[in-house]
């Protein structure tokens, strides 16, 4: 797509702090970013985007059918364990049609909270029973068409799963995810094709449901095609014990020892780490993904992003279990877990929280030109509306996104140079919340 933008003010720093520039002219050619140009008067011809201007959020970890979850949970205790019995209810009916419906729906709820590209970590796979669709990729196709109706970009990280526990076969909502070897695994995936606004990556869903002798065989279809992959890592004390009684070493050693540590990687969660997991991620590269709504929805603990970062991880953030979609509240909950855990303020600034949630996201997405605000870049354009009762007032730059902003800010999404939000109203999706009631409803009936 072709145009050209008028930003009140954006937000250029993502390579330097505090960098906030007012009257910025933006040209858009291919949906790419041309030229940007400081201190113009608004053009005739030029799309005024009214407020903050920031690069497009990348949502770094996603299960869009959690969904359905929202608000359906919060009754009689328990634990991750529990809550994931309920999940599988869900997991165990959805339809490929369904989950089109529904994806879509939560996609363009996504667009709506300013994020243009989601990483969708997808292990519902097959029919129930671990039937294969026709197509055996229908579900993964439903996801990819969703975000393409929804008007964003999407990474489907396909997610090998293949046992329940360690050791243990699938149960019976589990075989849905199941191809039953990493070989098939390999060979369903490799059916995917990717398009414009869809990558394709891997995944290891866990340390529990791929076998250590299977690992390398994701690894290599990663490595083959140069990919992201994603795995869930240490989210709970109960993963570590039983890797340890399995293979006598913890879930991030168990993964360096199979090659699948590095700078293509991301951990997602990273909850309970040693110090020597906090060195072999550091040391190799690998981006921390932290869902900070999610892991304290589900009494999770709070990772050490932190420190692995000193070692030398980027950080990228999740909307995960969609209890919350929102990337500033992501961003500030971060930094705000730390402060509880620590008593002491000011673990990152505005500017490094904004670049986990826009640059570092995309780059863990496998998406290395989106993310920035500089010619070059793929033009995605999220405006933070400054007239809100929670943004009004002076402005501070990546403080007034990350700190005071929510989602319900955001007023304009451009994707690829094509305006996707138009003052709060999505261009595809007109009613969000009528085609969420709608199909969570056709969920749950
Ligand atoms: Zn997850």
């Amino acid at each position: 797509m072709n145009g050209r933008f008028w930003a009140r003010y954006a937000w250029t720093g993502a390579s330097e702090p505090g960098g906030l520039e007012s009257g910025v002219l933006i040209d858009v050619s291919g949906g790419r970013i041309v030229s940007l140009q400081a201190g113009s008067a608004p053009p005739g011809d030029a799309v005024v985007l009214d407020g903050l201007v920031i690069p497009g959020l990348a949502n770094a970890h996603s299960h869009a059918f959690h969904r359905a979850l929202r608000g359906a949970t919060q009754l009689g205790g328990g634990t991750f364990w529990t809550w994931r019995e309920t999940m599988y209810r869900v997991a165990a009916r959805l339809t490929p049609d369904e989950y089109l419906e529904l994806a879509r729906a939560v996609y363009a709820e996504m667009a709506l909270a300013g994020i243009t590209c989601v990483g969708e970590f997808h292990y519902l796979h097959h029919a129930p029973g671990g039937v294969a669709y026709d197509d055996p990729n229908a579900m993964g196709e439903a996801l990819i068409e969703a975000a393409a109706q929804a008007g964003i970009r999407i990474t489907l990280l396909d997610t090998c799963y293949l046992s329940s526990g360690f050791g243990a076969p699938p149960d019976e909502t589990q075989l849905r995810f199941s191809d039953g070897s990493a070989e098939a695994w390999a060979e369903r995936v490799s059916g995917l094709k990717e398009r414009d606004h869809a990558r394709i990556g891997a995944a290891v869903h866990s340390v529990r449901a791929v076998p250590a002798d299977q690992l390398e065989v994701v690894g290599a279809w990663a490595a083959q095609r140069n990919a992201p992959i994603h795995a869930h890592v240490s989210e709970q004390p109960a993963e570590n014990e039983g890797c340890l009684a399995a293979y006598g070493v913890t879930p991030t050693r168990l993964l360096a020892d199979h090659g699948l540590l590095g700078p293509r990687t991301t951990a997602v969660h990273a909850t309970h780490l040693t110090l020597e997991d906090i060195e072999l991620l550091g040391g190799s590269g690998t981006t921390v993904c932290m869902c900070p709504t999610t892991e304290r929805d589900l009494a999770d603990g709070i990772g050490p992003a932190r420190e692995v970062q000193a070692a030398g991880s980027p950080l990228s953030l999740g909307s995960d279990s969609q209890a919350v979609i929102d990337l500033f509240e992501e961003a500030r909950g971060m930094e705000q877990n730390e402060r509880l855990r620590t008593r002491r303020r000011g673990h990152w600034t505005a500017d490094a929280l904004l670049r986990a949630a826009t640059a570092d996201g995309h780059a863990s997405l496998g998406w290395p030109e989106a993310g920035t605000l500089k010619a070059g870049a793929l033009a995605d354009l999220v405006t933070i509306s400054l007239d809100s009762v929670r943004t009004a007032g002076p402005l501070h730059g990546a403080e007034t996104a990350v700190f005071a902003a929510t989602a319900a800010d955001v007023s304009d999404v451009v994707t690829g140079g094509r305006v996707i939000v138009r003052r709060g109203v999505h261009q595809l999706v007109p009613d969000v919340a009528g085609a969420l009631r709608q199909a969570l409803a056709r969920v749950a009936s």
